[in-house]
């Protein structure tokens, strides 16, 4: 389904926003609200950036890329900031389980039933555990606290590995942090979940981005689609528009959804920064990529419920090198039942594995071993998956892979991050506009303004910085009228 948009562009906007993933439509959406003048350009033929969907077997079998699980946070996101409709289709996952070496067993992943694992699984004495909820949840991005996240779990649980597995994988797997992140970039994201547990947009990411696009446009915004902006126009130090189709679209303020080092080397252009900007910038980051098999199961056919979300490892205990490494030890398995798309004229099962991964590893095949890795992985997925669900190969009718290659060229983000840059890159995108006027970004950065979750919410925080940019420009405005009036008539 390719969702029709107005497809109109105008000469002059407020705003221009680069990039329509979950932060760009989020900040499109509240600048067309206040009844600001957006154009929101996306280079893909699908509004989403990575919440996105795609068909296979002639549209049979519909996957969805990211709608794994996020915060309960997303609910409340979606009813201020989109609609109630949009909110109320936001539903909890709750059999999240684990198989390693280490533990197996299965929780709702919320803080009630997380402090119950720790005290009669873990055997973790209950005042650890609640002090360790209160440190975490008293995190605070602007502490300039330097612990890492093996700072903070050998604080709380010294030398105990099972724990720190059971507390840091699922957030690895969600924001691709590691033990040597600051723990920062844990806490907040570990808080968000433990909050109410792993959440769901049921009918699928078709239908959201469908509802938002619905929206955007009663708020008047204007959407293009299938155009890659190649560059940001600057002048004086201050941002002037956009070039489309050969065209200067001139514009008060410009946002980019796009990878913040994209946009400053590529878009913009390093000569337009102070040199100190530079260096700090070049210095940034980028998160890890991932590796998806999608697996459909035949109409008519069934799988027995195994859990919603379930970490597998063969690891003996928890790995940053191990997790990324090309000989898979861990993954995630996102099973998809028949209520995720109600709407569905035939029930239909999905299961998507996902693993974490270098880049560098996928980026240097050749095609014929790029071919075969794809194959060897597949085939690895199936086995572990053979644990859980031993006849699965008979029941599946299609199968395939992405790698960070795949993530790279649907999405632009340079060496297919999946969770934009490391904790660094946050700093950068936030002062922008301090090196040219007008210049935003909102997007995957810094760790934790990634997910669905972050993504939103860092639109949020940005389309308010741009509101007040355009607010105090229209001051400045009314005051030189309001003068130059004065002037007329003295
Ligand atoms: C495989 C995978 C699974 C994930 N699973 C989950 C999950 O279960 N839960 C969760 O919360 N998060 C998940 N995430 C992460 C989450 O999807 C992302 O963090 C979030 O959606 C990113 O939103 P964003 O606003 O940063 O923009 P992006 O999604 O990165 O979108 C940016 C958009 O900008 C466009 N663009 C870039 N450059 C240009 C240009 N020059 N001109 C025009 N357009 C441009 C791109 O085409 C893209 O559409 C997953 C990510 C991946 C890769």
């Amino acid at each position: 389904m390719l969702l029709k948009t107005n497809e109109k562009v105008q000469g002059h906007y407020d705003v221009i926003i680069i990039g329509s993933g979950l932060a760009g439509l989020t900040a499109a959406n509240i600048l067309g609200r206040h009844g600001r003048k957006v154009l929101l350009v996306e280079a893909h033929n699908k509004l989403g950036g990575f919440a996105t969907w795609f068909y296979r077997s002639n549209k049979k079998y519909i996957f969805d890329v990211s709608l794994h699980g996020f915060p309960i946070g997303m609910k409340k996101t979606c009813r201020k900031y989109w609609n109630i409709d949009i909110a109320n289709k936001i539903i909890q996952l709750k059999d999240v389980r684990f198989a390693n070496p280490q533990f197996k067993l299965q929780t709702e992943f919320t803080r009630v039933d997380f402090t119950q694992k720790l005290i009669e699984h873990f055997g973790v004495p209950a005042e650890t555990v609640e002090a360790f909820f209160n440190f975490v949840r008293e995190m605070n991005f602007y502490d300039n606290n330097q612990m890492t996240n093996h700072d903070l779990f050998e604080k709380f649980f010294p030398g105990r590995t099972d724990i720190v597995r059971f507390l840091m994988e699922p957030i690895t797997y969600a924001n691709g942090s590691t033990l040597e992140d600051p723990a920062i970039t844990y806490g907040i994201v570990f808080s968000n979940f433990m909050s109410q547990g792993v959440y769901t947009f049921q009918g699928g990411t078709d239908l959201m981005i469908k509802m938002m696009r619905d929206e955007l446009l009663q708020n008047s915004v204007d959407i293009k689609m299938q155009t890659k902006i190649e560059k940001v126009v600057v002048e004086n130090k201050a941002v002037k528009g956009v070039i489309i189709e050969g065209e200067l679209i001139t514009a008060k303020a410009v946002l980019s959804n796009g990878n913040l080092l994209s946009t400053i080397f590529q878009m913009v252009g390093a000569d337009h920064f102070s040199s100190e900007f530079v260096t700090k910038a070049k210095a940034v980051r980028l998160n890890s990529s991932s590796c998806q098999v999608y697996m459909a199961i035949k109409e008519n056919e069934s799988i027995p419920h195994i859990g919603d979300l379930v970490f597998t490892s063969t690891a003996p205990t928890f790995n940053t090198e191990e997790l990324l490494a090309k000989k898979v030890t861990s993954r995630t398995f996102s099973v998809y039942y028949p209520d995720t798309r109600p709407q569905e004229a035939t029930p239909k099962y999905y299961i998507v594995s996902s693993t974490n991964s270098h880049y560098a590893d996928w980026a240097t095949m050749d095609e014929a071993t790029y071919q075969t890795e794809k194959e060897l992985l597949i085939e690895d997925t199936l086995k572990s998956l053979e644990k859980f669900i031993p006849d699965i190969r008979a029941k599946i009718d299609f199968i395939d892979c992405a790698t960070p290659c795949t993530v790279e060229r649907y999405t632009l983000h340079q060496k297919g991050a999946s969770f934009g840059t490391k904790f660094e890159g946050l700093d950068i995108s936030m002062n922008l506009q301090k090196e040219i006027t007008g210049l935003y970004h909102a997007g995957s950065v810094g760790i934790i303004m990634s997910g669905w979750l972050g993504a939103a919410n860092y639109g949020v925080i940005q389309s308010n910085q741009v509101e007040s940019y355009l607010y105090q420009l229209e001051k400045a405005q009314n005051f030189m009228n309001q003068n130059a009036q004065e002037d007329q008539h003295a």
